[in-house]
């Protein structure tokens, strides 16, 4: 209210000075000051409120675009100025928790939905458009059905049990396993988080089919072996024929069985990541003469060994897992070639890189198969596999090893030809002879 009349105070001033000017030199000269006086007004506050107008049209609204002005208007900018200050602060602080938000939702590996009551999006962060193929600028307000159209997510929806998570497999995008879970927030609203369980799942189903197969290859023998003991128990005295029979079946069985335990032991401890290598300066030369005589007499005689050293570097390595990973190539080439067959051992360097390379003239490998030889368990042949005394496992033995001194291996075969197996060495495993 003090305001008010102070606000008033120039127009009383102006009435009072047109009085004193009416009562001194006439009326007619009072009512030209008085009429004068409030145009002047008129177009003063016009002026300003023009200005004031132009100021509101404009879209970045700073303190410093304030037009200046006079009098009364002088005191109204100043104030106009310190809200617009205020307010860019404000507003400068929530686009810092903004960001902030956003950058935290960015790192999360969890993807997150908004959806309102009916199941529309309202907001997504990136991973969810990832996982659930959604473009936000296209797809805001569309109904999260549209997107993810399987049957199970659906139900889960409408259910509205959302205590418990939902596994979608196979997702229209990507080939993606999720986790979806959907909780009540606010005003009716959904959070819908997705997390990418694909890796999660393809180790579980490792471990399922690696715990088959272990239970297969260990069923068989054991059946065998249970077969011939009930033979024994049931007639003592069976006919000595029978029972060297049996005897030498038990045998190979059993020792089929303590190959697969060593090979498995073998694989457990390539695999754990706290039995770090042992290195040293390995001498390839005597490990491959040790190998060549070792495979002459597995071939006893069926083939042609044939091995050349054309290097005297050495390799930065574990002498016993190397020794290991040549063994088990070596004596992959012997089992898998029929008698007359060749084969090859070779330990050279070309290109800075150490080469150990197994060839045989062999049975050979269709290529389709040839990614997945290092799989566990993995056969082309079941049956040659087993009755040559494999457990399935050598070039998955191979594989860790060489992964454990950043070499690789790559396979060449051609069916009814043979094949070439070469173990590739980084430059930084070698040594040269000096
Ligand atoms: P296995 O004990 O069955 O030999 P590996 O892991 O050593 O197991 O080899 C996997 C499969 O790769 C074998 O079953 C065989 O089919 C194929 N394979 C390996 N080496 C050769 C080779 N030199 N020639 C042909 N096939 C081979």
């Amino acid at each position: 209210m003090f305001n008010f009349w102070q606000r008033l105070g120039g127009v009383f001033l102006i009435t009072s000075i047109a009085l004193m000017i009416g009562i001194f030199a006439g009326t007619l000269a009072g009512l030209v000051f008085f009429s004068l006086s409030l145009l002047w007004l008129v177009i003063h506050h016009t002026k300003h409120l023009a200005a004031l107008e132009q100021w509101l049209l404009i879209s970045d609204h700073t303190p410093s675009s304030i037009p200046p002005g006079s009098g009364i208007w002088d005191n109204i900018f100043a104030l106009l100025a310190r809200y617009v200050r205020m307010q860019n602060q404000s507003k400068q602080l929530i686009n810092l928790e903004l960001k902030q938000l956003q950058s935290v939702t960015a790192a999360m590996p969890d993807g997150i939905v908004i959806l309102d009551e009916r199941g529309h999006i309202e907001w997504c962060d990136p991973v969810a458009e990832k996982h659930l193929g959604i473009n936000l600028e296209l797809d805001v307000g569309h109904q999260i059905t549209n997107m993810v159209r399987q049957r199970s997510f659906v139900e889960y929806l409408t259910a509205g049990k959302f205590n418990k998570p939902l596994i979608l497999k196979q997702m229209r995008h990507h080939r993606l396993t999720l986790l979806m879970q959907l909780v009540s927030y606010g005003d009716r609203q959904k959070l819908l988080i997705s997390r990418d369980i694909t890796s999660y799942e393809r180790i579980e189903a490792m471990r399922r089919d690696f715990i088959a197969n272990v239970s297969h290859e260990l069923r068989t023998p054991l059946t065998v072996v249970i077969g011939y003991l009930e033979v024994l128990t049931a007639d003592p005295d069976i006919d000595e024929g029978m029972r060297d029979q049996a005897l030498k079946a038990m045998t190979e069985q059993t020792m089929r069985m303590q190959h697969l335990v060593e090979d498995l032991l073998t694989l457990s401890r390539l695999e754990n990541t706290l039995n770090k290598l042992s290195e040293s300066r390995v001498n390839i030369a005597p490990i491959l003469h040790e190998l060549h005589r070792e495979a002459e007499s597995l071939s006893g005689g069926r083939h042609t060994v044939e091995l050349n050293i054309d290097s005297e570097d050495q390799i930065l390595a574990s002498r016993e897992e190397l020794r290991s990973a040549f063994s088990n190539l070596i004596s992959n080439a012997i089992r898998y070639t029929p008698e007359g067959g060749e084969i090859g051992i070779r330990w050279k360097v070309r290109d800075k890189k150490g080469l150990f390379i197994v060839w045989d003239t062999g049975v050979g490998i269709e290529s389709e198969h040839i990614p997945r030889l290092t799989e566990r368990f993995y056969r082309v042949d079941s049956s040659r596999s087993r009755e040559t005394g494999g457990t399935g496992l050598g070039l998955a033995i191979v594989k860790h090893i060489l992964n454990r001194h950043q070499a690789r291996l790559k396979i060449k075969s051609a069916v009814g030809k043979g094949s070439e197996f070469c173990i590739e060495f980084p430059e930084k495993r070698l040594i040269k002879k000096s």
